[in-house]
């Protein structure tokens, strides 16, 4: 399941993400913050429920979370320290922002890390179950953006992505093998 690259601050996992102890997991969430299926349910089914509470707090205080945004709350009974919720774009056809928008949920996610002193972050293949973005340029997104990210900020030691399917698996690597 465990498959380290050459590149080092980047790992590849296939695997189940609420099973990592790592400082953060990163939620798929929907802009309600209030649960969903997929990662969304699998996180929280496993995390207990002071992450739907902390969750509901974040709601009152500023109301959801819009595509492209992040929130961090605790890991509750996971592993993970925190878990850090953002909302990946609907896919509407590909002109209406969706690739901005995935690229900033991986960007705001990481600053929230930063800020979070976090050094370690597993991020779900985003946006590429319910909301249907395409798998193959999601990857691309997901794997310019933090490598970008990691050459120019220092703090965060480590980025696991994590692959449910064998499909975006098999995207990642032939990405992360060309760029290691
Ligand atoms: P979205 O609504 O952003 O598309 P989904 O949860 O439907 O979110 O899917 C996002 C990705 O998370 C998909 O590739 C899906 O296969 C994957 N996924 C589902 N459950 C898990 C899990 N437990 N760990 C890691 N990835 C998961």
């Amino acid at each position: 399941m465990y498959n380290e690259l050459n590149s080092n601050r980047i790992e590849l996992i296939k695997g189940d993400i609420t099973k990592l102890d790592t400082g953060a997991i990163v939620n798929a969430a929907n802009s309600s913050l209030l649960g969903g299926g997929g990662v969304d349910g699998a996180i929280h089914k496993a995390g207990g429920k002071r992450i739907l509470e902390e969750c509901i707090a974040i709601r009152n205080r500023q109301g959801g979370c819009n595509a492209g945004e992040a929130v961090i709350t605790s890991g509750g009974l996971l592993k993970a320290r925190f878990v850090i919720h953002t909302v990946g774009p609907i896919w509407n056809g590909g002109n209406n922002g969706e690739d901005m928008l995935l690229e900033n949920c991986y960007i705001n996610s990481l600053k929230i890390a930063e800020e979070n002193h976090i050094k370690t972050i597993a991020f779900p293949n985003i946006s590429t179950g319910v909301y249907r973005f395409p798998k193959d340029r999601a990857a691309g997104i997901a794997v310019r953006t933090v490598m970008n990210y990691l050459r120019e900020n220092e703090s965060i030691e480590k980025v696991i992505f994590v692959c449910f399917d064998e499909e975006n698996h098999s995207l990642y690597s032939k990405l992360i093998d060309k760029s290691a």
